[in-house]
């Protein structure tokens, strides 16, 4: 039995590990690569193997780092399952379609520069035929991937769907469990259910996003929102806040919907500008088997992502309206890191201004727009043009999908506390410099930690 880290090792993006077992090859994600464009652009047209050597995937969660190379898979010639939870298989209906679209104009604005054709990584097509591709399956319900290994999902408390992934596998009489934490959410964030950590192992892929670092608590992060609204709102500014379309939208406008009820924040329009959000906040409306059903508004509001002066803006001219709209507002555009969609114009827009806040709620991965906001750079480059930074910046970790150093090494914990024997843990989905201070914390606690470099092959 044996593992190849092909993606999101010593790196944030690109999840992809290779199972091997009995002589078949399973995928556990198939992520896109992100960052700097010149690097990622090779590495996501680069299979880790030929087509015909993967029997099956198994995918964590819809997030585009997870499954946004599903369709190259299939563009290459895959036509066997993928397997995923309902609920991720709805959301990446809407994500994948949306990523295609994304491929397509990148190609054509490329194709444009260097007055040549340029391929996309794969179209609409592709995306369509991957959607045929998914099977969902339950929680907690075991499955036979291929011969020789059974996974079951259980919930990884991250976005909506998310699952870590139990893999019983089979080979010459010895069964040995591995677990894949896919990405770890957190406890106590709104709508979707906390994370169940599997107890007992023998091997361990696991992410470390935040291995280095502790997040606000979730009740200090929404009193921390209520606070910048209502400051920023006081100003006549604007609170933009960039997000990820699923996830963090959602759980953004169930808590301003929850501090309005309270009377927390003032009653100012809140626009959520983009269509992707709009589509993903209907998946979410379609699986409330997902959620968490001992929360309060869960229980209560039929209407959980729908409040007064709620809009969702659709098209472009909307989008655009909202740059001359006046007074007090929140934005909520795409993307996570700031690197495209539609919140490029509302910062272009509204970063030189004083009153304003641009609210960050999510990570900011290095060389990205985001994290030049995050630093407060005094002159942001948007569009080709030097935008001066004088809105003030506001970080709230509380949002975050991801589980913290804390959460991190409980969760492994739990693990460990129900097999005595667990081999190794090797840590993926994290910076080089965060992956290494988490693997000295855990290597002092005792177990035995290693960071793959990309391609690394390891027996379990
Ligand atoms: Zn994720
Ligand atoms: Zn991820």
């Amino acid at each position: 039995m044996e593992i190849t880290f092909a993606g999101a090792a010593r790196e944030v993006t690109g999840s992809c590990h290779l199972l091997h077992v009995n002589g078949h090859t399973v995928a556990l994600d198939c992520g896109m690569f992100q960052g700097k464009r010149s690097e990622s652009e090779a590495k996501n047209r680069t299979l880790p193997v030929t087509i015909s050597e993967i029997d099956s995937v198994v995918l964590s969660h819809a997030h585009i780092d997870h499954s946004g190379r599903l369709p190259f898979l299939v563009a290459q010639g895959y036509t066997k399952t993928i397997w995923s939870t309902a609920a991720t298989r709805d959301l990446c209906a809407v994500m994948l379609m949306d990523s295609a679209h994304i491929q397509e104009k990148d190609a054509e604005f490329l194709a444009k520069r260097e007055k040549d054709f340029v391929e996309p990584l794969y179209g609409m097509r592709h995306a369509v035929r991957t959607m045929e591709l998914m099977v969902g399956v339950p929680y907690n319900k075991p499955f036979d991937v291929v011969p020789g290994v059974q996974a079951t999902y259980v919930d990884a408390g991250h976005i909506l769907g998310s699952a870590s992934v139990i893999l019983d596998c089979t080979e010459n009489g010895v069964t040995k469990r591995l677990v894949f934490s896919g990405d770890i959410g957190r406890s106590g964030l709104a709508i979707i259910r906390d994370p169940v950590c599997p107890a007992g192992a023998d091997a361990v892929i696991m992410e470390s996003t935040y291995g280095n670092r502790d997040h606000e608590s979730v009740d200090g992060a929404r009193a921390h929102l209520a606070e910048v609204i209502r400051n920023t709102a006081a100003r006549g500014g604007r609170v933009l806040i960039p997000a990820f379309a699923v996830g963090r939208t959602q759980e953004l406008l169930y808590s301003l919907n929850s501090l309005l009820r309270e009377g927390a924040i003032p009653s100012i329009p809140v626009y959520v500008d983009s269509p992707l959000a709009i589509d993903t906040t209907t998946v979410f409306e379609m699986h409330p088997e997902a959620f968490d059903q001992s929360e309060d508004m869960v229980k209560k509001v039929k209407e959980l992502f729908d409040f007064p002066l709620l809009h969702f803006t659709r098209d472009v001219e909307e989008s655009k309206a909202i740059n001359v709209a006046k007074g007090p507002m929140i934005v909520i555009a795409a993307s996570g890191m700031m690197e495209a969609g539609r919140i490029l114009h509302h910062l272009a827009n509204g970063a030189s201004d004083p009153r304003n806040t641009i609210l960050v709620v999510g990570f900011q991965a290095e060389h990205t727009l985001g994290r030049r906001i995050v630093e407060k750079q005094p002159v942001l480059k948007i569009f080709g043009d030097e935008i001066p930074l004088r809105a003030s910046v506001e970080v709230i970790n509380g949002y975050s999908a991801h589980a913290d150093r804390g959460e991190l090494t409980a969760w492994i914990n739990t693990v460990k506390s129900g097999s005595p024997k667990l081999g190794p843990v090797w840590l993926v989905h994290g910076e080089p410099d965060v992956q290494d201070e988490f693997k000295t914390s855990l290597s002092a606690k005792g177990y035995s930690v290693e960071c793959p470099e990309p391609h690394t092959r390891v027996a379990f």
